[in-house]
């Protein structure tokens, strides 16, 4: 009896060890991935030194982004608290939202644009607007000089369809309404220009001036604020994302991961968040939506016809030349959903129209080649108003910038700059 229970327990453990120990080595196994991933975590959390900790970690402001709302904020708050140690923190290698990727309109807005958004905003809303967008544009070539922002006075024009005629109807009406802010008149007809440069007769009807607007170079732009904040003593650290801002006991803990460190906090009494369309992370209660914009850029064109700025479809398609290449951008309203994105990638629906435009009425009976495409994240919202906000704990925001954040982009600025103590 003894013997057989013996064999059965022996036949037992034969069969059902081998199948313990495999099923304990594959959970052992299993677990090293995870255990190395601890420990190489753990490794990371703590792989701050104590010369780090004194001296690169806090600082006096934290401003989230270097696109130019960022840059230009770090600048006014220096300008304001000159002893104040202020870092910008950058995600990108280089500013990766719109600033670096727009088409360098100086823009106060077009006759048609003003005209639409008379329909649900009020005219004092709009002479705002337009005010902040001009004193923004002065703002920058005060500050940094026509010739380092690449700032060429050639004017803009917006280019109508025979459908949209009734809009030079109110040329009279928004000249006297702005009168006092352009100084003289802002919008004039200018019909005869649709040949001078050569665009395809019949496809645009009307053509209209406007006095307030200029191309300017948004490589240039971005280099001179960053040279400027950087002689003033801002500290910029790019390839650095902030995941969030933890508010202690009165101080501001900002999470940043870079390719490095799983975490590392650093530490200010006072942050501004200037990510524009990716705010919802620091503000998810704001009205702001992402817009991504499509941009393309030709290789030189021989007697290129085209000078200066110009807009169509309320301001849906622009573009420009840049020396005697054009660039040409818009289209978004032919896919509002698709464009409804904070992913930096091409629409190519939207890049064809682009080229079927510039074949037929942009750039008729001229040879062309595409040299670069490139798109660009915008935040828009129910309103054109920029968003400025602040935050229990000394967190403020400056966002939802649309399509005119080069002109916009310095007035947030001071006003952020003043919201610091
Ligand atoms: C195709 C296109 C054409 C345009 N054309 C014009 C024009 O001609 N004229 C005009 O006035 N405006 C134009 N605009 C709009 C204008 O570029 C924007 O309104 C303006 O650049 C917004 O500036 P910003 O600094 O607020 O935002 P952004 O330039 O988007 O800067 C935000 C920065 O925050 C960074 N960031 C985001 N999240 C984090 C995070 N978690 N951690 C760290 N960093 C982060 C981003 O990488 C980015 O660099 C255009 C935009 C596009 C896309």
């Amino acid at each position: 009896m003894r013997s057989a229970k013996k064999y059965k327990g022996f036949v037992f453990l034969m069969k059902a060890k081998p199948l313990m120990l495999i099923v304990l080595c594959s959970i052992i196994m299993a677990s090293i991935p995870g255990l190395i991933f601890i420990f190489e975590r753990n490794r990371r959390l703590i792989m701050i030194s104590f010369w780090e900790r004194e001296s690169l970690l806090h600082y006096d402001v934290i401003i989230i982004g270097s696109g130019i709302v960022g840059l230009q904020t770090a600048i006014q708050v220096k300008e304001k608290h000159p002893n104040y140690e202020v870092l910008i923190l950058e995600r990108g290698l280089l500013p990766s939202g719109a600033s670096t990727r727009n088409a360098g309109f100086a823009a106060t807005g077009s006759l048609s644009e003003l005209v639409e958004d008379a329909k649900h905003t009020s005219e004092t809303a709009l002479i705002d607007l337009f005010s902040k967008r001009k004193a923004g544009i002065d703002f920058l070539r005060a500050q940094l000089g026509d010739a380092a922002i690449g700032y060429t006075p050639e004017g803009s024009h917006e280019l109508l369809r025979a459908a949209e005629a009734e809009i030079i109807g109110h040329i009279d009406h928004y000249n006297q309404l702005l009168k006092e802010v352009s100084g003289g008149n802002s919008f004039v007809l200018a019909d005869e220009q649709i040949e001078t440069f050569g665009f395809s007769p019949g496809r645009f009807r009307h053509c209209i001036a406007c006095t307030t607007e200029a191309a300017l170079h948004t490589g240039k732009l971005i280099k001179s604020l960053l040279h400027l904040a950087l002689k003033k003593g801002v500290e910029i650290k790019t390839g650095a994302e902030v995941s969030h801002i933890e508010n202690l006991n009165g101080k501001n803990l900002v999470l940043v991961k870079d390719g490095f460190h799983d975490s590392i906090s650093f530490e200010a009494p006072q942050v501004i968040v200037c990510t524009n369309a990716f705010s919802k992370r620091f503000f998810p209660e704001a009205d702001i939506q992402p817009g991504r914009g499509q941009v393309l850029v030709t290789h030189p064109i021989e007697d290129l016809k085209v000078k200066g700025i110009f807009h169509f479809d309320q301001g849906y398609y622009y573009f420009r030349n840049v020396g005697n290449r054009v660039l040409f951008g818009g289209g978004r309203n032919l896919d509002f959903t698709t464009e409804n994105t904070t992913e930096i990638s091409l629409n190519q629906q939207i890049q064809d129209q682009l080229i079927h435009l510039l074949k037929t009425e942009l750039l008729p009976g001229q040879d062309f080649e595409i040299d670069m495409q490139w798109s660009g994240i915008m935040a828009f919202g129910t309103t054109k108003m920029p968003i400025i906000k602040s935050l229990e704990g000394n967190i403020h925001g400056g966002f939802r910038l649309g399509g005119m954040g080069v002109a916009l982009g310095s007035m947030v600025a001071v006003e952020l700059a003043q919201r610091i103590e």
